[in-house]
């Protein structure tokens, strides 16, 4: 992308951010891959409704500084999306409050109460806590970057990302108001999922209009699961269990291996 179109575009989400209260003081951080290696990104301790366009930092995809300015600390989260999804040009981190409060009570956004969500966002996984600035956290995000465009993280908040900032700071906005209608709904006395068939005929919709594809059907979305939808990804090596052994060594299952051998367990209890 043009850098000073990348450049009007995040101070124009920044304030956006701050603005909707995303953001306070000098949380979260946006990038926007300009080319192949090159990385434009809000700058570290600024506000994001503050900003000015020649503050943003440039970087190379492994952080590298490539101007004057110092990056955001939280950039290895971007590098990692980047490096991880060719497709992603955006990434927008931010702590809004209601995303950010599942996040901290432990849960993912993954109910099925709404269909446009299901159709445009599919669920928003957990990740484990990992602390900030560290591998920890980029380590915690891995497993989860290649099936989601958004995720919660414990006790932190959340990260959305897309083919441009525009679809990037959209889908965290569908994340917050999620998030938000869940909150309420719970007040109200509960929110009342989606049948099962429903579920389906908005998996396929979406597959067929091309809003997801088939990789978005993940070993995190609960709502597959209860609908009775296999998710092929499920067998995939890094969502496989391992268990050490005293012995040493380690065994690896698939997620379906461990069920089954769990199962046959219980039954055997009975
Ligand atoms: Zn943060």
């Amino acid at each position: 992308m043009d850098e000073s179109n990348a450049r009007k575009l995040i101070i124009e989400v920044g304030k956006l951010l701050y603005e909707r209260s995303y953001v306070v003081s000098s949380d979260g951080n946006v990038s926007i891959r300009l080319d192949e290696n090159r990385v434009l990104a809000t700058p570290t301790m600024t506000c994001k409704g503050r900003m000015t366009e020649d503050c943003l930092a440039i970087t190379d995809l492994d952080g590298n500084a490539l101007n004057d300015k110092k990056a955001s600390s939280e950039l290895a989260m971007h590098t990692l999306i980047y490096k991880m999804r060719p497709d992603i040009k955006a990434v927008c981190h931010a702590h809004p409050p209601h995303g950010t409060a599942f996040a901290v009570a432990g849960l993912a956004i993954d109910a099925p109460i709404l269909s446009e969500v299901i159709l445009t966002l599919g669920c928003v996984p957990l990740t484990d806590y990992g602390t900030p600035s560290t591998n920890e956290l980029t380590d915690a995000m891995k497993p989860f970057v290649e099936h989601h465009n958004a995720l919660l993280m414990a006790n932190h908040g959340a990260v959305a990302y897309g083919a441009d900032l525009w679809q990037a700071f959209d889908r965290l906005e569908t994340l917050e108001h999620t998030a938000k209608i869940s909150i309420l709904s719970r007040a109200l006395g509960g929110a009342n999922d989606l049948p099962k068939d429903a579920i389906s005929k908005l998996i396929n919709i979406r597959e067929k209009a091309g809003y997801l594809p088939a990789q978005a059907r993940c070993q995190a979305c609960g709502y597959l699961d209860e609908a009775g939808i296999t998710c092929e990804h499920d067998a995939v090596s890094d969502s496989a269990f391992q268990i050490p052994f005293s012995g040493g060594g380690e065994i690896t299952f698939t997620r379906e291996e461990l069920i089954e051998l769990l199962s046959q367990v219980a039954n055997n209890r009975n």
